[in-house]
């Protein structure tokens, strides 16, 4: 905008005027406007991306007599601040100079160059490596409605992957926690639905509604039919009304924010919903299955058992592990895979060796077929396509007997690239720039028009360098340079002193404190030379890249099932490993109702014990079968019981992702749900005390909970008074074993609970054990049929640095307590004043002892004390003690 815009305030520039046009189209997103080498924002745009990059905020003409707030960030580093701008939670409108400069001044003075808004950067619609975290699936998920019901669907547009399958207002949580999509889309009028508020409350962040025209199911139906070129959607599986909707809207939404272009999808896939474990948010984040409960991935599931070796692989396991399977078949195919690799260790680690050398082919792919890949994205595909040949010898030598189905299935699914990956071979250079528009990225030899190109520009180049000397000589200044910028191109460069020599076919361009500068009509011829045939060179090398890339897109479906199998590998591989490595076993899962565990070892305390060479973790047996589904485990605080609890939940996880287990031996009926209820903490974010949090996740156990299920209940009762709690907490163990029927370990302080092993057939009594010693609680980490006797929390009490005058008198009011039968005990101990001061008093009284001893030794400086003067001060010390 030029400067005049400041003088008169009602004249809008042309800039201005484009600049407003654009973004009158794109209300919801930020707009980067390309100028030069900078996107620039202007208005409030620039004062909320100040606001969140911390970059100066700065002002540039004025509109409607005010000043336009601007700010720019440059374009070679715009991913970073796309990255954070997008955490932040804000949307980008990227708007491109769609023509040369030169194209619009040839139209006027004043003619704008035109500019595009070529892409929507949204969270769930990232495409860069920059952006993206390499080991995740970033999900774009859309919800709809339709006849009543609720349909999810969901995609990953950096992969291709996409599914949709049915929700409800019941388990949408548990759909968005197993998700944990990056953007939700939805329909407005979704959003002011008063049974969704609180959910969508947690996930305000990652909202975007749109018009409810968007999700209508027949337009999607229509949609998803041109995107396959199909004419019924029946092939993939059988779709609600709803769920149709949701994939029409996703589909729909990618196209507007890639601006027409899609990536490589693949084939619709529907997720029934009873073909995975449920498990509800509230139970993911317990177990903390892909992340803590403070939110890192360190110290989760996921990072203790990863050992895969690509992002691709990362990702499938990351997604196994948030949806394990409910079917024994399925289960037992995936876990003959694992197998093969733990039988044959040879094989395994010649697989792995290949999977190492693996590039993403996935996102490269998908880059490419959104126009945004790069050279590299070639060669990542050259290099991972290649890879395929020698897994697949690798899995040939295989000499124990056939591969198991699902490993065949990826042999299969590799394919064969040999001639795509020659023909990238041939064409890519050995160093390759980030990106395209520079060139420089085909090899010497691929072409030959390409070749004499760069002859002719390679050739100027040494004609310029010839110059320097001939001119050197001419003018007697051995000092004279010819250089090159992109303000002048070509100059002769001389110090000012020599200016006197230079003739008159040096034409002046320039003056410096330093230096002159000169210009010939042999360097600009030659310039023009050089810069035609870069230009050509150039052309020709963009346009054998959109060859290139629409070779491979071309072939899409198979590098995309090839990009698939090698993640699959690598999974499988990836657990065998670990299996191997820390000690798991083949688990049999099947239909029954059994829950066997031999030995059962927690995976992130055992492997967190060993970093840090605490003593090594005991195993534990449980065993919920038919006859004993329910588990009372008691025991001290400390002892072990969470540990235990969530172990067995994450074996049931583990095997039903089709993984070994930290175990000796495990037999499991397959979990069709998984509930915890473990740890309270104050969700003070959605108003809700811990006692309240307790309750809801209870509340949803005892009504969802089937006799399949798993559930695992940490202390239930306990943030409110004793007898309401213990009453609760007898209520909910009856109804468990009574109704729900569930296979169930409940842990608890509630003593008085074991009483019900005596009416309840199903429910057996399991205590931690520990043991005393000189007046101390060892802890035993060993789980052992039976009831606790004690608490022992006053010892633990005391471990933890509680005051000793406290710990005194706590062991005081137990006592009381305990001789007193309970009832009534309370009022007597309160009224009781003096016993309470005289137990504070004399604890008070050995403090104070103590510390007359610890000051003597203060104050004494043992280097000048003679033997006869030392032992004087013991036997000093002595009676001050004895004086009590
Ligand atoms: P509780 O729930 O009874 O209070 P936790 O399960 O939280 O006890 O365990 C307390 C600590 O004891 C854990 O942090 C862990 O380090 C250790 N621990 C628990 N179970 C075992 C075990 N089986 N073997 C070794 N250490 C254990």
């Amino acid at each position: 905008m030029s400067a005049s815009a400041s003088d008169a305030p009602s004249a809008i520039t042309p800039l201005m005027a484009q600049y407003l046009a654009i973004k009158a189209e794109h209300p919801d997103s930020l707009l980067f406007y390309r100028m030069g080498d900078f996107y620039e924002l202007f208005f409030a745009d620039a004062v909320a991306a100040s606001r969140a990059l911390d970059i100066t905020l700065t002002k540039r003409g004025r509109h409607e007599g005010e000043d336009i707030p601007m700010c720019g960030v440059p374009v070679h580093a715009a991913d970073a601040y796309l990255a954070r701008l997008i955490r932040a939670g804000h949307k980008v409108a990227v708007c491109e100079q769609v023509e040369d400069p030169a194209a619009a001044k040839s139209r006027g003075a004043k003619a704008v160059v035109k500019r595009e808004v070529i892409r929507l950067v949204t969270a769930g619609t990232l495409t860069e490596d920059t952006l993206l975290d390499a080991r995740r699936h970033n999900y774009l998920a859309a919800l709809a409605r339709a006849e009543g019901r609720l349909g999810l669907a969901w995609c990953d547009i950096s992969t291709g992957d996409i599914a949709a399958g049915p929700a409800s207002v019941a388990t949408l949580g548990a759909e968005l926690a197993r998700l944990e999509p990056g953007e939700l889309l939805l329909p407005d009028s979704l959003l002011a639905q008063p049974e969704l508020f609180e959910l969508f409350g947690e996930w305000k962040q990652k909202l975007t509604p749109l018009p409810g025209p968007r999700f209508d199911a027949a337009s999607g139906e229509k949609r998803l039919k041109a995107l396959y070129q199909v004419a019924a959607l029946d092939g993939f599986g059988s779709f609600t009304r709803a769920e149709v909707a949701a994939a029409g809207a996703l589909v729909d939404y990618v196209a507007l924010t890639q601006k027409g272009r899609l990536p490589q999808v693949k084939p619709l896939v529907r997720l029934e919903s009873d073909a995975v474990m449920a498990i509800d948010a509230a139970t993911r984040r317990n177990l903390e299955l892909t992340e803590t409960l403070s939110g890192e991935r360190a110290g989760s599931l996921l990072a203790c058992i990863d050992r895969t070796l690509t992002g691709a692989g990362a990702r499938a396991l990351a997604q196994r592990l948030s949806a394990p399977l409910n079917r024994a078949e399925a289960i037992a195919a995936r876990l003959d895979q694992v197998e093969l690799f733990v039988a044959d260790a040879a094989l395994c680690a010649r697989v792995r060796e290949v999977l190492a050398r693996t590039p993403d082919l996935e996102r490269a792919l998908s880059r490419l077929s959104l126009g945004r890949g790069g050279p590299r994205d070639l060669a990542a595909i050259r290099d991972g396509l290649a890879e395929t040949r020698r897994l697949r010898a690798a899995l040939a030598e295989n000499r124990l007997g056939p591969l198991p189905p699902l490993v065949a299935q990826a042999v299969e699914a590799l394919g064969f690239h040999d001639e795509l990956v020659a023909r990238l071979g041939r064409a890519l250079a050995a160093e390759l720039p980030v990106l395209t528009r520079d060139g420089g990225f085909i090899a010497a030899g691929y072409r030959p028009e390409l070749d004499e190109f760069r002859g002719l520009r390679d050739e100027s180049r040494r004609h310029v360098a010839a110059l320097q000397a001939r001119y050197a000589e001419e003018t007697g200044v051995p000092q004279l340079k010819v250089r090159h910028n992109n303000v002048l191109g070509y100059y002769v460069e001389v110090t000012p002193r020599h200016m006197e020599r230079m003739g008159e076919r040096f034409i002046h361009r320039q003056s410096m404190a330093s230096a002159v500068r000169y210009g010939t009509v042999e360097l600009g011829e030659l310039e023009a030379k050089i810069s035609r045939a870069a230009e050509r060179a150039l052309a020709l090398e963009l346009e054998l890249f959109d060859d290139l890339a629409g070779e491979v897109t071309a072939r899409a479906r198979e590098i995309g099932q090839a990009a698939a199998a090698l993640a699959d590998l690598d999974v499988a591989a990836a657990l065998a490993v670990l299996a191997v490595e820390r000690r798991h076993v083949r688990p049999k899962v099947d239909a029954s109702l059994a829950f066997r565990i031999q030995g059962g070892r927690h995976p992130v305390v055992e492997a967190a014990r060993e970093a840090s060479q605490a003593s090594g973790f005991v195993a534990n047996d449980c065993d919920l079968s038919p006859g004993q589904r329910l588990w009372l485990v008691t025991g001290p605080n400390m002892a072990g019981k969470s540990t235990f609890l969530r172990q067995n939940a994450l074996i049931a996880i583990l095997a039903q992702i089709g993984a070994y287990v930290p175990a000796t031996a495990c037999e499991i009926g397959v979990v069709d749900r998984l509930f915890s209820r473990v740890g309270a903490a104050d969700d003070l974010a959605r108003g809700r005390s811990t006692f309240m949090v307790e309750m809801v996740e209870t509340a949803a156990i005892l009504n969802l909970a089937t006799p399949r299920s798993l559930v695992i209940l940490d202390e239930i009762g306990r943030g409110t008074a004793t007898f309401d709690g213990l009453s609760i907490a007898w209520a909910a163990v009856e109804h468990l074993h009574d109704r729900n029927r569930s296979r169930a370990l409940f842990a608890t302080h509630f003593h008085e609970l074991t009483a019900l092993a005596a009416r309840l057939p199903e429910l057996s009594n399991h205590a931690m054990r520990v043991k005393e010693w000189q007046g101390e609680v060892v802890f035993l980490h060993e789980v052992a049929a039976g009831t606790a006797d004690r608490s022992y929390g006053i010892q633990v009490a005391k471990l933890a640095g509680l005051p000793k005058a406290v710990v005194a008198r706590a062991a005081e009011v137990l006592t009381t307590l305990e001789k007193s039968g309970q009832t009534g005990a309370v009022a007597k101990l309160a009224d009781d004043l003096p016993l309470f001061q005289a137990a504070v008093q004399q604890t008070e009284a050995v403090a104070a002892k103590a510390s007359e001893v610890e000051r003597l030794l203060a104050a004494t400086d043992l280097d000048r004390l003679s033997p006869r003067q030392a032992l004087d001060l013991l036997y000093q010390l002595k009676a001050l003690l004895a004086a009590d």
